[in-house]
Parts: structure tokens; C-alpha cells; sequence
């Protein structure tokens, strides 16, 4: 080591500052170039003042020998402190000093106290900027400067109380009104999104906005600085952050707390008005948002932003009044400690216990590993769902597996240098061969059983597949005589049995049956005049006999014309609704004598319409009772079976408002595919494919009722819930398919 022959002293920019910290006083050094903190005992620092640039390091661990008694300081511990301390640049020298051991900083960075952490400056810790990417910001010290006289005069001492007293008025009131509350928050977000989500997405900045704004005021309130808000993108979500780091250098604790609360009890106090105003307000959008407002201002805000588990606002609040400034790292070391007794029987080195807890915190270890633990598990869950979140969006375009495996990578590299830290060997062992010879079989045995773990694990899984729309248990309408449409219910009404659905005329057809029944009366006078003949020659009863022959054949006749005359009007065989027919874009130019139907028969439009014998005017089917035709790719055809739940989505329908179950799987692939799923290209027509893979096998989905109407043939995409599957499961299948 040759730091021996290297001057050292304190970088002569640090701004120091005395604070406040639970029972201690401690020093706090703001590097004003990196904006970072860090934060020394007394006695830490009297060390730090021994590297005054005429000493090296070696005499300076010397001085600190006589200085303190040995049972005070080890002499390890001396050389970790400066070696850390030379590390996170608070110490200086010619050249660079200190082997690199992978041991973590010495000293919490406390960078921005809010919404962020400081930008890292290990390059181990790239993956954090990833998960929280911090866009430059605007400086608004000046205009808060500028405000601030304004804000002392209008928030004096008897507002804030007032505004104290009707926040808790109006929390005491929503409680009281809670199941009103409930239900209409219940109403709201099962509006359709185009409804009321811009403003929404505007209530919700300005809310985010004004909650920065406090932070800042409050910081400058007590005589501190405000640096910038910005954008902060968290897990590619747009976050607003306040940087008031400064305030960290408040002397008194109560007013550290106040900075770190003002964004919270903002909120609350305007959700406090927004619960005024729906007490107020009648029926409306505006009413909508203030129940919106309410919960955002209050309930979310609190369980993120007060949530002491996460790293936000309540973290803050709480590291301060327990006065441990960086309570998460120090509980994070006391887990590792006690673990490594377990598996090592013996601790971390001195100096990162000492680092993590050399404020006299009087936080016992036991509650220490308490908050650990219901971090790590509250942080587990709200990473769990989102990342869930993600992973089923990105598994409907086919990503599943990609986004899973980046997930597991970062989740890794997160926890990869902690456990890192718990599992290596202590000094005394790392120097025996054998133990140092059964790592890397260690090491490929954890990744193997991590990456296995991976690949069997269940994952939920979705099959899309494209669908159109029919009606469930239908039956025909269909003309049976040709003639002219006159007359005929809206589509989608609902009729009784027999009730009229269309009437058409048919003059030709009327005009055969007047004709033919004067033939009849003719031969009938006749037949008549012959029989009261006497006495009846036999040329009388031979022409008796040819009449009454062509009687019986004319009414024949008359009587098969009639039926079709009264199939003129076409009645409902059974109860249900007229749904629409497919439509048809008739080519005008070839209708020059008769008029032809287009679209659909039974529209207004067509009145006077020619309809050909054998034309379907429309379907009859139950109200409210769908069902969805989907189309499954024989590779996905094996998850699927009857009875699983399906939710579709329909273009202009928000998504979940129709689900339903499968009814019918079938056995064999279909060769009718539906027109309207093949015109929108939706699915390729067979034939046109190059495998066995492009074969369709029809599902049928029956559709829970719904009071909303349905389209017939309006085409979308049924997402089929199938058994939770592996990616293992998932890739082996495909891989075989494909060779
Ligand atoms: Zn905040």
C-alpha cells in the first residue's frame, strides 16, 4: 500500500452543518459540487479535521492511537473510516489511495430527501437510474422567493389552524359518508375511460403539482433552499420531484418533519375542499371529480406518499423522528449481520456496522430487522403487481417471456450484491483453498436453481384469438315469397310470437290469384250448368267429367298461390329479438327496373324494395344473449377448455364490459371463416397459410347478458383465461411444433 507516503486533507469545500438527530447531535457535510450529505459523529469528524494535508494517513492513524484509547477505536476500523472516507471524497489526495475492496460506502449519500435518490454515483448502481430516471428539472427558488412574502401573509398563524380544523371536520365527515363515498367512487371507474379521463389526468397534475409546491414553500418557510422541480420517470411512469435537500440542514427535527409532510397535508387539505364540494355539488362530472380528488388526495397519498416502507415522504418522516438518517441502509446491515452469524457465525466488519449505526440510534436491532421485513414485503407486493401488470400487457403482443426474464434480471441485480455480502466467506476462511474451491460450484448451483426456478414457475396466461360477434340460440327470418318490402319493424325490436316483423306485396302474384279465381267461378257456372242438364248425354258427362278435372287442378292451384300470398306477411315463430341481417352493397347500375335492397332489408331505406324469394331479412335471437365465435390457432388449442372465462375486446367498448365462459371447443379445424374476420384481416383464409400451425378451430363463447347492445358481426379479440403455465411448458411446445 503505498497510501502511507500521501498526504491527505478534508476537501476545503464542504459546507458543514450541526443538526439534530433523535438524542445526538450530528455533523452534517454537504459537498456542494455533487450535492451530496453525509453525516458524522463528533468524533468522526475531529478525525476527519486530523487530515489537515501535512500528515499521510499512516500518521494520522497514529495520532488517533494516542488521541484514543485502543478498547475506542481499532485500528482496522481507523483505516476502513479513511479509506471510505477518501472513497466518497471528503478526504483529497495526490494520488489515488486505498485498495478497492468490494465493500459498500461508509457513509449514506443522503441526496434529495425527496421522491428521489441522489443520482448514483457508483457505476454498480446503474440499474437504479433505470427504475427511477431523474429528467433535468427548472430552479424555482427564484419564483418562490418572489412568492413567499405573499404565502407569510396569507397563511398566517390563524389560517393554518382554520385550515387544520376544516380538513379534520371534513375527514370526520367522509367517514360518515363513507358508503355514499364508496359507491359513487365504484360508479365513477367503471365510466367509460374517454369519458372522464383527461380531466382526470388534469386534476391529478395539478393535485401532484401543488403537493411539490408545498415541499418548497415549507422549505423556504424555515430559511432553506429549494433547488428544482421535475419530471422524474419511475418505472417509465412521469413522477413530479422537489428536490429540498437543503433542508436536511435544518437545524430542529420538527422542522426537517414539516418539509417532508407539507406535500401530504396539502393534499389532504384539498381533498378536504374537494369533500365540501361534493357535499354541495348536484349530480355532475364535476361531482365525479371531486370524489376523485378525495381519494387521490387522500387515501393514495397516504399509503404511497406516507407509506414509510417505501422510500417517499413517510420514509423521510420516520427516519427523522427516530433519528436515524439513514434508517433503510442500517436496517438492510443489521439483517445482513444477523444472518451472517447464522451461516458464518461471525459478524460483518466492524466498520460497516459502525458506518451504518454510529449515531447511538435508539433503534433496538430487533425493530431494526421488523422494519426490513415489512418493507421487503410491502416493496415485494407493490413490485409484484406491477410487474405483473406488465407482464400480462406485454404477453398479449407475444412478450411475455422476454419482459419476464428482464424483470428476473433486474430483480438480481438488486439482490445479487446483497446476498453477495451475507454469503462471502469472513477473511479468517477465505484464506483456506478448499472453501474457496467449492464457490464457483456454489455460485452455478444458486444460478441453475434461480434460473429453474424461473422456468417452472407458473405464470398467468392469456390466449388471444380473434372473434366476431352472433347471436346465441337464433333462428332465420327469411322471405319465402318474392315481392315488394311495404312495410316492417325497426331492427331490434322485440316481438311476441306471431307478431308482424315485414310485410311485402306481390301484384303479379294477387293479380294470377284474381285471375285464377274467375277461371274457377267460370268453370264452376259451368259445371253447375251442365249438371242440371236432363236427362245428360254422354257428351255432357264426358265434358262434366274434363270440367271437374280442371277444377280440382285450379284450385290446387288457387290454393298453393294463397299460402304464398300469406307468406307475404312474415311473422315472428317465436318470441325474441329482430336482430339485423348481413349487410349487402348492392351496385345501383344493375337495378334499373326493379329496386333492389341495400344494407340491410329491413331498414327504412328499402321500403319498396324488391326482395327475392328465399332472402333473410334478419335473425331472431333472445335479448341480451350473445355469444362470440373466437378462432384459436392449433398451438394455443390445448389450453383451452369449456367452461374457462373469456373477456373480449370490442373496438368502442371499454375493455371487461363483456365477458363470458366458453361453451363449445371444436374438435376439428374449421373451414368457414367467418368474411368479416378475413376481410378485416384479422385471420388468414385457409389455404393461403404454409403449415398445419395456420389451421382455426372455432371456439364458442356464450356472453354473460348484458344490457348493452351488440353489433352482429362487430369483430375484436376474446382473451381466453387458461391455466397458469410455465414458460418452460410454453417454449418446449413451441419448439416442437416448429421442428
Ligand atoms: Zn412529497
Amino acid at each position: 500500500m503505498n497510501a502511507d507516503e500521501n498526504h491527505v486533507r478534508v476537501r476545503p469545500d464542504l459546507k458543514w452543518q450541526r443538526a439534530e438527530w433523535g438524542t445526538n447531535d450530528v455533523w452534517i457535510a454537504k459537498d456542494p459540487f455533487a450535492n451530496e450529505y453525509f453525516y458524522l459523529s463528533h468524533r468522526e469528524r475531529s478525525l476527519l479535521m486530523l487530515a489537515d494535508g501535512k500528515r499521510s494517513l499512516s500518521e494520522i492513524t497514529q495520532r488517533c492511537k494516542t488521541l484514543y484509547a485502543p478498547e475506542d477505536v481499532s485500528p482496522e476500523s481507523l483505516v476502513d473510516f479513511f479509506a471510505e472516507a477518501l472513497r466518497s471524497g471528503l478526504l483529497i489526495a495526490s494520488e489515488s489511495v486505498g485498495d478497492k475492496d468490494e465493500r459498500g460506502l461508509a457513509y449514506e449519500k443522503h441526496g434529495s430527501t425527496h421522491h428521489a435518490t441522489p443520482a448514483a454515483s457508483s457505476p454498480r448502481r446503474w440499474w437504479h437510474q433505470l427504475l427511477a430516471i431523474r429528467l433535468p428539472g427548472v430552479s424555482v427558488d427564484r419564483q418562490i422567493d418572489r412568492l413567499m412574502p405573499l404565502v407569510r401573509t396569507i397563511l398566517s398563524l390563524p389560517v393554518r389552524l382554520a385550515a387544520v380544523i376544516f380538513t379534520f371536520i371534513m375527514a370526520l365527515a367522509s367517514m360518515m359518508y363513507f358508503d355514499q363515498i364508496a359507491k359513487h367512487l365504484d360508479t365513477v371507474t367503471h365510466q367509460p375511460v374517454t369519458d372522464w379521463g383527461v380531466p382526470l389526468i388534469a386534476v391529478i397534475f395539478v393535485l401532484k403539482v401543488l403537493h411539490e409546491i408545498a415541499h418548497a414553500v415549507t422549505c423556504k418557510w424555515f430559511g432553506a433552499e429549494c433547488r428544482q422541480i421535475g419530471v422524474m420517470l419511475l418505472f417509465g411512469m412521469p413522477v413530479l420531484y422537489c428536490d429540498v435537500s437543503d433542508a436536511w440542514l435544518l437545524k430542529q427535527r420538527w422542522k426537517r418533519i414539516m418539509v417532508s409532510s407539507a406535500g401530504m397535508m396539502a393534499e389532504l387539505f384539498v381533498a378536504a375542499v374537494a369533500m365540501l364540494m361534493w357535499l354541495l355539488l348536484g349530480d355532475s362530472l364535476l361531482r365525479d371529480l371531486c370524489v376523485t380528488v378525495m381519494f387521490v388526495g387522500s387515501v393514495s397519498t397516504v399509503v404511497f406518499n406516507g407509506n414509510p416502507l417505501l422510500r417517499y415522504d413517510g420514509y423521510y418522516i420516520l427516519a427523522d423522528w427516530v433519528g436515524v438518517p439513514n434508517l433503510a441502509r442500517q436496517a438492510s446491515v443489521s439483517v445482513q449481520t444477523w444472518l451472517r452469524r447464522m451461516i458464518w457465525n461471525d459478524a460483518l466488519s466492524d466498520a460497516r456496522v459502525e458506518s451504518a449505526s454510529r449515531f447511538g440510534s435508539r433503534i433496538s436491532p430487533v425493530r431494526l430487522r421488523m422494519y426490513w421485513t415489512a418493507s421487503l414485503l410491502y416493496r415485494g407486493l407493490v413490485y409484484a403487481t406491477l410487474g405483473m401488470w406488465v407482464y400480462r400487457k406485454a404477453d398479449q403482443v407475444e412478450l411475455g417471456a422476454i419482459i419476464a426474464i428482464s424483470l428476473l434480471l433486474v430483480l438480481m441485480l438488486g439482490v445479487v450484491p446483497w446476498l453477495r455480502v451475507v454469503l462471502s466467506p469472513p477473511p479468517s476462511r477465505r484464506r483456506n483453498r478448499s472453501e474457496l474451491l467449492r464457490r464457483p460450484p456454489a455460485i452455478g448451483a444458486i444460478a441453475a436453481l434461480v434460473i429453474a426456478t424461473l422456468l417452472w414457475t407458473p405464470l398467468p396466461h392469456q390466449i388471444k384469438a380473434p372473434m366476431t360477434i352472433r347471436v346465441a340460440e337464433s333462428q332465420p327470418i327469411v322471405a319465402t315469397t318474392a315481392g315488394r318490402i311495404v312495410d316492417g319493424i325497426p331492427e331490434g325490436s322485440v316481438v311476441k310470437q306471431g307478431d308482424i316483423i315485414a310485410k311485402l306485396t306481390n301484384p303479379d302474384l294477387m293479380l294470377t290469384i284474381a285471375e285464377d279465381q274467375t277461371k274457377l267461378n267460370a268453370l264452376q257456372t259451368e259445371l253447375a250448368s251442365l249438371q242440371s242438364v236432363r236427362p245428360a248425354t254422354r257428351q255432357i258427362l264426358d265434358r262434366i267429367a274434363v270440367v271437374s278435372e280442371s277444377i280440382e287442378a285450379n284450385q290446387h292451384q288457387l290454393q298453393l298461390l294463397v299460402s304464398q300470398a300469406s307468406q307475404l306477411e312474415i311473422v315472428a315463430p317465436a318470441p325474441g329479438v329482430v336482430f339485423p341481417a348481413v349487410h349487402r352493397v348492392q351496385n345501383v347500375g344493375h337495378a334499373r327496373e326493379l329496386r333492389t335492397w341495400d344494407r340491410t332489408p329491413l331498414t327504412m331505406r328499402n321500403r319498396g324494395a324488391w326482395i327475392e324469394a328465399g332472402t333473410r331479412l334478419g335473425t331472431l335471437g333472445t335479448a341480451g344473449q350473445y355469444d362470440a365465435i373466437a378462432l384459436v390457432r392449433q398451438q394455443d388449442l390445448r389450453y383451452v377448455r369449456e367452461g374457462q372465462s373469456v373477456s373480449l375486446m370490442l373496438n368502442h367498448v371499454s375493455p371487461g364490459a363483456f365477458r363470458g365462459k366458453v361453451v363449445e371447443v371444436a374438435s376439428s379445424s374449421t373451414d368457414g371463416i367467418p368474411d368479416e374476420l378475413v376481410s378485416k384481416r384479422m385471420v388468414m383464409p385457409v389455404g393461403r397459410g404454409n403449415g398445419p400451425s395456420d389451421a382455426y378451430y372455432q371456439v364458442r363463447v356464450r356472453l354473460h347478458p348484458s344490457n348493452q347492445p351488440l353489433a352482429m358481426r362487430s369483430t375484436g379479440y376474446a382473451k381466453i383465461d387458461v391455466p397458469w403455465t410455465s414458460l418452460w411448458n410454453r417454449w418446449s411446445t413451441t419448439l416442437r411444433d416448429a421442428f
